[in-house]
């Protein structure tokens, strides 16, 4: 295999500014698209270095990308499982970035992935995902590439012919349309296989459609070759799609012609080699050997093929080859040696399903592997929410009241010494103490006691400001410390506000002939003063309040 690197001009990264350096990227990205047809060795080089480079920006959109086309260039060289991991890869990344388009391209990538398996089952199944979600997004190209996609794999797998040529009959207007030439080439070379097929299914029943079938195939194979030819640099499709044409060729009896095409595309090997590439040239050398009667050089080209395929191809592609062999021998007349490539085409065949089988498994328990992860995640966060909520409640719980809700004794203190750790810092402090409260008690009950704390403590907070605020310190005892930041606030008017929310309350409607009032001292803060200082003398206020007659306020 040539592993010549490939002609890479790189983008050298002079600045040293990121968005510099993400630009540099972007357009080196944009050449290794370009490169993984023509090049995909010298493609898995550069790929390989620009990986480095999204990681060391931290691009995750550029790894994706880079994951994407180094995957399909392994798929090219028949990598496989290095082509699934990049392309899982690619398609975590796609799912992650929440990018549809790119989501989209990358379960085709994936489609063409399990197809080189031979796995068409779920390579259908992606590729019609892929078709659908690219309809949706109306991406023409990328409905194209899918339409393409998904015809070749039911050519190559030689069932559902009318549906094959129906898509991809479909794929190549849309190419054409776009004037993509590699497009147009890589639909009509599959057109072309299919009537190749037909045509060979027919010649032993209707000699007249299948001359027929194979002057359609020989037709449109010439015109795919023609636009591989306008393609620059593209040896591999080239090669490829002219093996396509000698096998119309050889379908249309044309045995000449077929080897000059043969010939022209194995001069193309040494610069667009692939195992799908060689392998194809090597089947359709050992059928060419068949119909010019020398079925000794088939044998000898197929058996070359088998050998030198057995460690690297696929075995769908060795199936290829044992399928022409049992033609050989079939044609030889040697049905023991027919019957022997016969089973062991079944062989490959049974492989290729395992294969597919444990592919499948694999990439189901990836999957599960990273779903574990993701509910392992979420518990984890769920837990740690309960336990910061817990925590919260229990902070909550240490600071307020559990009866009126309003902050506690501990909570008050708390917050007084905040206030005032400043010596002059402003401070207003209301403490108010319901009147004759033990005589609610006795008359009515504990339970009616509690609901007037209750909503004494809702008409308290209700008579000032959201940021004041209300504390119960003791049993009935409120402690009210005033949000002072505005000054001139007239605290008179608050404590007057307070005493008659709870005087004209309708306490008749917690227990008829209640009378609930409250009595009140406040005061504002002299410079330099401690919180129990300032306590002390609102306590003696209050104290006044009582004595003059209760229901009353009095301001220091
Ligand atoms: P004064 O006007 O002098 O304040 O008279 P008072 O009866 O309110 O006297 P004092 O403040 O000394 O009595 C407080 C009473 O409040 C004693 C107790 O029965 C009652 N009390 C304290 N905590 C609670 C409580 O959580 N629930 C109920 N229902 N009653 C309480
Ligand atoms: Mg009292
Ligand atoms: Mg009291």
């Amino acid at each position: 295999m040539d592993h010549r690197g490939g002609d890479w001009t790189v983008t050298t990264t002079a600045g040293t500014d990121r968005s510099d350096d993400v630009h540099a990227l972007a357009e080196d990205l944009a050449r290794l698209e370009r490169a993984t047809n023509t090049d995909p060795v010298g493609c898995l080089a550069q790929g390989a270095e620009l990986l480095a480079r999204a990681d060391a920006l931290g691009d995750v959109h550029a790894r994706m990308q880079a994951l994407y086309f180094t995957g399909f260039a392994h798929h090219l060289l028949s990598q496989d499982p290095q082509a699934l991991a990049s392309m899982e890869e690619a398609r975590a990344l796609a799912e992650l970035l929440e990018d549809d388009h790119w989501f989209a391209r990358v379960l085709g990538g994936l489609g063409a992935v399990h197809s080189g398996f031979g796995d068409q089952v779920t390579a259908i199944e992606l590729l019609e995902r892929s078709l659908e979600m690219r309809r949706r997004l109306g991406d023409t190209y990328g409905i194209a590439a899918a339409l393409n996609n998904l015809g070749v794999t039911f050519e190559e797998m030689g069932l559902f012919p009318e549906r094959a040529h129906e898509l991809l009959t479909e794929a190549y207007s849309l190419f054409e349309q776009m004037g993509e030439e590699q497009g147009c080439c890589a639909s009509l070379t599959h057109l072309a296989a299919l009537s190749t097929t037909r045509a060979e299914n027919l010649c032993a029943t209707d000699e007249e459609a299948a001359s027929d079938a194979a002057e359609v195939a020989f037709r449109r194979a010439e015109q795919a070759v023609e636009h591989a030819r306008a393609l620059p640099d593209n040896h591999r499709l080239l090669g490829e799609t002219l093996i396509t044409l000698a096998r119309a060729l050889l379908a249309a009896k044309r045995v000449d012609e077929a080897g000059r095409a043969l010939d022209e595309a194995e001069g193309l090997l040494t610069q667009g080699e692939t195992t799908h590439f060689r392998l194809r040239l090597t089947a359709t050398r050992g059928r060419w050997h068949r119909h010019r009667g020398d079925l000794t050089s088939a044998i000898r080209e197929i058996e070359r093929g088998l050998r030198d395929s057995s460690a690297r191809a696929r075995a769908y592609a060795r199936a290829t080859l044992l399928d022409e062999l049992v033609r050989i021998h079939e044609e030889r007349g040697a049905y023991k040696d027919a019957l022997a490539a016969h089973r062991e085409l079944l062989l490959a065949t049974l492989e290729q399903r395992d294969d597919a089988a444990e592919r499948r498994a694999r990439v189901l328990n990836a999957r599960l592997d990273v779903e574990r992860a993701q509910v392992a995640a979420e518990a984890e966060r769920l837990r740690s929410e309960r336990l910061e909520l817990a925590n919260r409640e229990l902070a909550h719980a240490a600071t307020h009241d559990a009866l009126t809700g309003l902050v506690n004794r501990r909570g008050f203190d708390a917050a007084l010494a905040g206030r005032t750790t400043d010596p002059d810092a402003p401070a207003t402090c209301v403490l108010a103490d319901l009147d004759n409260f033990k005589a609610v008690n006795d008359r009515f009950s504990h339970a009616v006691g509690d609901e007037v704390l209750r909503q004494v403590a809702r008409l308290v907070a209700g008579a000032v400001r959201g940021t004041d605020l209300v504390a119960r310190i003791g049993g009935e005892e409120i402690a009210i410390l005033l949000d002072t930041s505005e000054s001139g606030r007239d605290v008179a008017a608050v404590c007057e506000r307070v005493r008659t929310s709870i005087a004209t309350h309708a306490w008749d409607e917690v227990a008829p002939g209640a009378r609930v009032t409250i009595s009140i001292g406040a005061v504002t803060r002299r410079p330099g003063e401690d919180p129990s200082a300032l306590l002390a003398r609102a306590d003696a206020l209050l104290y006044e309040a009582k004595s003059a007659g209760r229901d009353t306020v009095r301001i220091g």
